[in-house]
């Protein structure tokens, strides 16, 4: 082993880490290793921290695309209907002299179907990309124009890079979506290659049209340049910590006067409302509640004087190097600043009026058996990648185990026979009754290399390097390498596994809420997030949490997983919130006049 690495071919344990150069060790191992062991936070150059302690509206956790768009509509970005659509019925319905913000989202969106389904996330996507899903080119039927004076002040905290999970995707692996379909408003991704020079990708003709990860990164990366809101984004950030704070005194007369602190149970006790905050000596009466003392709204002209007891949130995080980002730092937090949290040079603590979870799908589902933790397995495309060149090297015996019938499943084998390595493949589905996975619903002539493996899955085409396990779902990992599967009819089979990649999906990772939020907010409460089957429980016209109010959920939390349709739930939350900190208590009419006459207003 010493000789490896002297030699810089293999580093010790090739097995357990990668064989690859230090700066690409891994933070720790996927079990939440402490991040500090290997991925020392002194690495970070702590000379760029500017900010420590802010006190913001909004506070929003991760930095993809749902999280840039609602920082482009809270730093002031109105839009409104250009008056074109090939829609008839939503023409009529529209109206091009108020802001789509203060319209009427159940209205408008009523009757619309689509591939999303969130109401608001098909009125965005048909303004944005008329009648896509039929192969028509329209323009987008949205203007916009920036109103600066009706800016919400917001942070967006994302522990790696802007632009979110595209970052981790490697870089040259082709998107499934038309290039325009990850487009953000203003600034497309066809203006960006033309900024940067690029010309269109010598792809096959049946791929030119779809963009690489990288660009599409870098492309979001600087569109917060581009958009001036770079000064709302604090990268290299993870929260690790949330809590909410009932700063909310009794009106001083109301008997047994007590100010309400956690933890609080929200239980629902009908279809729209939550239990009252508590206090230790039970349940506080809704109309005592009523009385706080604070109101939201700064100027203090638009709001009611009597108003709904509003909790606060608390945020902690700490900086990271930005390849750390996935990794939970599970040290406790001392409180010992102004807002109650260590203040070390490298954490960061955040007090809001509402939190937006933005942070998408990051934590890889488990198959929850023995041996899943054992250094030949993995859960990450690039790591499996990285552990099959340094299992080659070594002469691990054995052929690649591929278990998953997704995307990322399909890239995984792909890589298998593009390199000459041998995959099993396990995938518990029977084929010729699923109908729901993607790769059976590709069109015909597109995604040639995806065809491809569908093929080999169904046996239509057959590979010496390949071989489908269909119905099949894997028991146990030995030490050895040896892996245990079974068929739907209980037979067991063992293969040598050299390395085991696993590939069922991903689920949100919440662990830095306090459990009894965390574990209330999904459809089905008992599962986790995972976007698919469960999403954050969210009235579908503000996206805000039907059960811990002054929480929102966007994007695949918020069940949609394209970034086409990630805009809706960013919307419906932009408008809840402007609504709810009475920034748009104003008529409609009065707020156009406004959007007019201000003079920090540009037409876009
Ligand atoms: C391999 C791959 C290919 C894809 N291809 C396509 C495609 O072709 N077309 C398409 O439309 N969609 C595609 N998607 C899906 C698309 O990437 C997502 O729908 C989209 O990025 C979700 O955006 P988001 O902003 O909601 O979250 P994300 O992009 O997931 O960003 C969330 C960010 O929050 C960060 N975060 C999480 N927890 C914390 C925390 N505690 N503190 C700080 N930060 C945190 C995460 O690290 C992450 O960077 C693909 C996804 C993958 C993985």
């Amino acid at each position: 082993m010493e000789e490896e690495a002297s030699n810089g071919t293999c580093r010790s344990g090739c097995e357990s880490a990668y064989c690859s150069e230090e700066d690409e060790l891994p933070c720790g191992r996927e079990s939440g290793e402490d991040i500090n062991r290997t991925c020392p936070l002194s690495s970070f150059p702590f000379g760029e921290i500017v900010k420590k302690e802010i006190d913001v509206d909004v506070a929003v956790i991760g930095n993809g695309p749902s999280a840039i768009f609602l920082s482009l509509l809270l730093s002031g970005y109105k839009l409104f209907f250009t008056g074109s659509h090939p829609n008839k019925i939503l023409r009529e319905k529209l109206r091009t002299d108020v802001s789509l913000l203060e319209q009427d989202f159940p209205y408008l969106s009523e009757g619309l179907e689509g591939r999303s389904r969130n109401p608001v996330s098909l009125l965005f996507d048909t303004l944005f990309h008329p009648n896509a899903d039929i192969g028509q080119t329209h323009l987008s039927s949205l203007r916009w124009e920036r109103d600066e004076s009706s800016a919400i002040s917001h942070v967006v905290l994302g522990c790696g890079k802007p632009g979110g999970v595209w970052h981790g995707v490697e870089p040259s692996t082709l998107t499934l979506s038309h290039q325009e379909w990850l487009d953000l408003p203003l600034y497309s991704f066809n203006d960006w290659k033309k900024d940067e020079k690029r010309k269109d990708e010598k792809n096959d003709k049946n791929s030119k049209w779809r963009a690489k990860a990288g660009h599409v990164a870098q492309y979001y990366q600087d569109y917060i340049h581009k958009m001036s809101l770079k000064d709302n984004f604090i990268s290299s950030v993870l929260i690790k910590r949330v809590e909410q704070i009932w700063d909310c005194p009794l009106s001083p007369n109301s008997p047994g006067h007590k100010p309400v602190t956690p933890p609080w149970s929200p239980t629902r006790t009908s279809s729209n409302s939550v239990a009252s905050p508590t206090t230790s000596e039970g349940i506080i009466a809704e109309s005592e509640i009523i009385h706080s003392a604070k109101c939201m709204c700064d100027k203090g002209v638009c709001c009611p004087t009597i108003v709904q007891c509003n909790p606060e949130w608390m945020l902690q995080g700490s900086y990271l190097k930005p390849s750390c980002c996935k990794r939970r730092d599970q040290e406790e937090a001392s409180p010992t600043s102004p807002l109650g949290y260590s203040s070390s040079p490298n954490s960061i603590a955040v007090k809001s009026r509402k939190i937006v979870l933005a942070c998408g799908l990051t934590e890889p589902k488990r198959l929850g058996i023995p041996g899943e933790e054992l250094p030949f397995v993995t859960h990450s495309l690039s790591d499996f990648k990285k552990r099959l060149k340094c299992s080659k090297r070594r002469g691990r015996s054995g052929s690649a185990l591929v278990v998953g019938a997704g995307m990322t499943g399909a890239d995984a084998v792909l890589y298998c026979l593009d390199n000459d390595i041998h995959v099993n493949h396990s995938f518990y589905q029977d084929l010729s009754k699923a109908n729901n996975l993607l790769l059976s619903k590709l069109p015909s002539g597109y995604y040639l290399e995806y065809q491809r493996v569908w093929k080999l899955m169904k046996g239509l085409e057959t590979s010496h390097l390949y071989t489908p396990l269909e119905g099949t779902r894997v028991k146990s990992f030995s030490t050895n390498g040896e892996t245990i599967l079974t068929s739907s009819s209980e037979i067991e089979q063992s293969l040598a596994t050299s390395v085991g990649m696993i590939a069922i999906g991903s689920q949100a990772n919440l662990g830095f809420l306090p459990q009894d939020i965390s574990s209330v907010l999904g459809i089905d409460p008992s599962q986790a997030i995972d976007g698919k089957n469960n999403s954050v429980d969210i009235d579908s016209f503000s996206s805000q949490s039907e059960r811990v109010p002054n929480l929102y959920a966007l994007g695949p939390l918020a069940g949609d997983n394209f970034v086409r349709f990630l805009f809706g739930s960013g919307l419906a939350c932009a408008k809840s919130i402007q609504n709810s900190l009475c920034k748009t208590n104003l008529s409609p009419t009065q707020s156009t006049l406004s959007s007019t006459q201000t003079n920090d207003t540009t037409i876009l």
